[in-house]
Parts: C-alpha cells; sequence; structure tokens
C-alpha cells in the first residue's frame, strides 16, 4: 500500500488528521476491534499508529514467557505490515496490574510523548464496558491521561468481545464500511498463529459482528464504534 504524504494541515484542535491512533491492551486486539478500519485508513493514506499495554504473555500458560512475547511482538508487527500501519509500541505493562504499573513505572510521560509525536486527531480504544477487566482499565488510565494532557480529540470504543451492546445507548454509534478490507481482516486475525486457539474460536463473532454492523448501513460489513468524546 503506497502513501502520499500531503502538507498537514491541523484540525482545530491542532491535531494531524490524517493521523490515527490505536491503543489497547493485548496484541490481536487491535486487529479483532479496529482491524478493518485500520485497513482502510491506511489504504486512503492515513498514518495508523499502535500502542500496546501488554505483550500479552499471560495467553499461553504453558509457553516460556520470553518465547511468547517474542512471538507476540512479531505477530503484531508483520499484521501492521501486512495492513498498512505505521508502527507497533508496547509499553510492556504485566496483564491484571496496568492500574498500578502504569503510575508505578511512570508510564504518563511515556504514553504522552507518543501521544504529542503523533498528534493524532482519532484515537481508538476499548470501550469502557468490556467484560475483560484489561481493557476497561486501559480505557480509565487512557482517558485520565488525555485529560492531565489537556488532549482534545475524538476518542472510539470498539468491543472486542461483546457481541451485542446494551449499555452504550447513550453513545454516537458509528459505523465504519469495512467491505473492501474485511477480507484484510480476517486474513491479519489468522496471522496471530500464537494465539489461534481462541482466535479461531472467535471467528464466528467476527463475522457475525461485521455482518450485523453492515446491515445496519447497507453495506456488505462494517465496523461499529461508540463516540465517548
Ligand atoms: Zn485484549
Amino acid at each position: 500500500m503506497v502513501k502520499k504524504f500531503k502538507k498537514i494541515i491541523l484540525d482545530n484542535n491542532g491535531h494531524d488528521p490524517n493521523s490515527v491512533l490505536i491503543i489497547c491492551a493485548h496484541s490481536d486486539d487491535q486487529t479483532f476491534g479496529p482491524g478493518g478500519t485500520v485497513a482502510k485508513y491506511a489504504k486512503e493514506g492515513k498514518k495508523v499508529h499502535t500502542i500496546i499495554f501488554s505483550y500479552g504473555e499471560m495467553s499461553l500458560p504453558l509457553q516460556q514467557k520470553e518465547y511468547t512475547i517474542k512471538a507476540r511482538v512479531k505477530e503484531s508487527l508483520d499484521v501492521d505490515k501486512y495492513l498498512g500501519g505505521d508502527g507497533v509500541v508496547f509499553l510492556g505493562l504485566e496483564e491484571t496490574k496496568f492500574t498500578d504499573q502504569f503510575k508505578n513505572k511512570k508510564m504518563y510521560p511515556k504514553l504522552k510523548r507518543l501521544i504529542l509525536q503523533y498528534n493524532p486527531s482519532i484515537i481508538f480504544t476499548h470501550s469502557n464496558d468490556d467484560p475483560m477487566p484489561d481493557h476497561r482499565a486501559l480505557n480509565k488510565v487512557l482517558l485520565e491521561t488525555l485529560d492531565r494532557m489537556r488532549y482534545n480529540c475524538d476518542v472510539y470504543m470498539f468491543d472486542v468481545w461483546n457481541v451485542f451492546n446494551f449499555k452504550k445507548r447513550n453513545y454516537i454509534k458509528i459505523l465504519v464500511d469495512i467491505s473492501d478490507t474485511f477480507e484484510f481482516k480476517v486474513k491479519a486475525l489468522k496471522m496471530f498463529k500464537s494465539q489461534k486457539m481462541s482466535l479461531f474460536s472467535l471467528m464466528w463473532s467476527v463475522y457475525t459482528k461485521a455482518w450485523i454492523n453492515g446491515k445496519n448501513i447497507k453495506v456488505k460489513y462494517a465496523e461499529a464504534f461508540y463516540k465517548i468524546r
């Protein structure tokens, strides 16, 4: 995918309208959630950066930690390249300990620096009612970081595990047509080979969600996001 960089005209908040940032807990969330949208934006020439809080070292309990980390980092970088992204940064926090470690490992300046460097006009992240505690913890820490930085941009939430949403009636729902990139999303998900046990059991939900969301706007496949700010 060839990218054309034009002269940057900043938006009303002073951010780059062609810069999109994905912030998620585990490597593969970025593809499970907004993978089709990532590929679509990349195709349109936008810059898409990804920040992942953990290495997902707990995902393969039978494997050695280092092996798991290596495998998951490589898969994320390969997938990012495949979808046309602009790089992945890992914060290296331990799963289940995001809130404490974000504070104790002095992650605020690091995350702040990355956000200022990318200067995104849109951030995609986990939703605040996700059943997975790491995902909810990340949502909270991120919003607190943006507040502390006084960084105003659109923040869209995605679901990884929820198939149906009943709690989000108060948010504006945004549906992105991913008919042209859905097959890239599916292929990208299959590239996370270390996760194939859990991933393949969830593949039906990837199709179902994209299909139901697509029906809402009369396209083949779509991804849904909820605007929290
Ligand atoms: Zn996750």
